[in-house]
């Protein structure tokens, strides 16, 4: 029983020791990567700002994340990711998104269940054999050990985002040769999968092409979340609002957020407690559109005109980049 227990510590452990290739390449000191935590991941819920919605964050221990990220600064981002992938990259957002959808009349969105967690070994093995040719399947299946959990990608990881951009570079390439080809326009934020197109017709026959697309790769579409709009319905892409002059976060957002700025002035003692909210939703705001007159109001009358650019930035909009990758391509693979 007690060997038992003994081996599956082992097991469980992210230490140095279980990644020799690994340690010795990302020059990560031993003290700073062996581990003796309990767990290799602690899960926990996290609601999400905008939605409210509870997801389920796999967090990697201290240890574990240290090697996670060494990886992905000095192996993973030699890499890029498709153009069409708009999330988790420096200088594209949900806002650069947005834009490429800009005022299009036919519009198809649909979102990917459980987006990590469905990127398996299965998925990763290849794309590794593929895009890193110059890793030994010993070093790869070391890669694989050190950034899956059960098999599957951790959201909460920060070698996740990257990877997952990467298990979608082919899907990401497939449709947007053939939307190229009719005139459309494909992005991929994250699992938010938009189509823009100048009529039902072709948008329809992208979409069965996506639906293929993703059944080869065993992942599945939320249906309530599927979408196909056309001219006369209000459009929106991640969130934001692509009919108007400028992209804009939606019109519900904007009201809700103009009247708790208009509570917080006439009663700011009694809203004292939601002043960290109403200022995240200004700052998610100016993370859309910092230059919006309609913000520049608000954020004065919040008396916020001292809050620099920096301040603003640091705010929870910017959070969500956490696995952020600074791609270098053409860069040196040090194997
Ligand atoms: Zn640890």
């Amino acid at each position: 029983m007690a060997d038992a227990f003994e081996a599956m510590r082992k097991r469980m452990r992210a230490g140095f020791d279980d990644f020799p290739i690994l340690s010795a390449v990302l020059g990560v000191s031993k003290e700073s990567a062996s581990c003796d935590c309990q767990k290799r991941y602690n899960t926990f819920e996290l609601k999400s700002r905008g939605t409210g919605k509870a997801r389920a964050i796999s967090a990697p221990c201290q240890h574990l994340k240290l090697m996670q990220r060494a990886l992905l600064d000095r192996i993973l981002c030699h890499v890029a990711p498709h153009d069409a992938a708009m999330a988790f990259v420096r200088g594209r957002s949900i806002a650069s998104n947005a834009r490429r959808h800009h005022r299009a009349t036919h519009i198809f969105t649909t979102d990917i269940c459980s987006f990590f967690p469905s990127i398996t070994a299965a998925h990763l093995s290849p794309m590794f054999e593929k895009r890193f040719r110059h890793l030994s399947s010993d070093a790869i299946k070391e890669i694989i050990d050190l950034v899956t959990d059960e098999g599957r990608l951790p959201q909460g990881a920060p070698t996740s985002p990257h990877l997952a951009n990467l298990v979608m570079f082919d899907f990401d390439e497939r449709c947007s040769w053939f939307c190229d080809r009719l005139g459309a326009v494909y992005t991929r934020y994250a699992d938010d999968i938009s189509i823009s197109a100048k009529d039902a017709e072709t948008l329809r026959h992208i979409a069965s092409v996506v639906a293929e697309g993703l059944r080869a790769l065993a992942m599945q579409v939320n249906p309530e979340k599927t979408r196909h709009l056309g001219p006369l319905h209000r459009k929106t892409v991640t969130g934001l609002d692509i009919g108007g002059e400028r992209i804009r976060p939606t019109r519900t957002f904007r009201k809700k957020t103009a009247a708790l700025v208009r509570m917080s002035v006439r009663y700011p003692d009694k809203m004292q407690r939601h002043r960290s909210r109403v200022c995240g939703y200004l700052a998610f705001w100016h993370g859309v559109d910092p230059a919006d007159r309609e913000l520049a109001k608000l954020v004065s009358a919040m008396g916020l005109d001292d809050w620099t650019e920096r301040i603003l930035a640091a705010s929870a909009f910017e959070r969500q980049f956490d696995g952020t990758c600074d791609y270098t391509l053409g860069g040196q693979i040090p194997f």
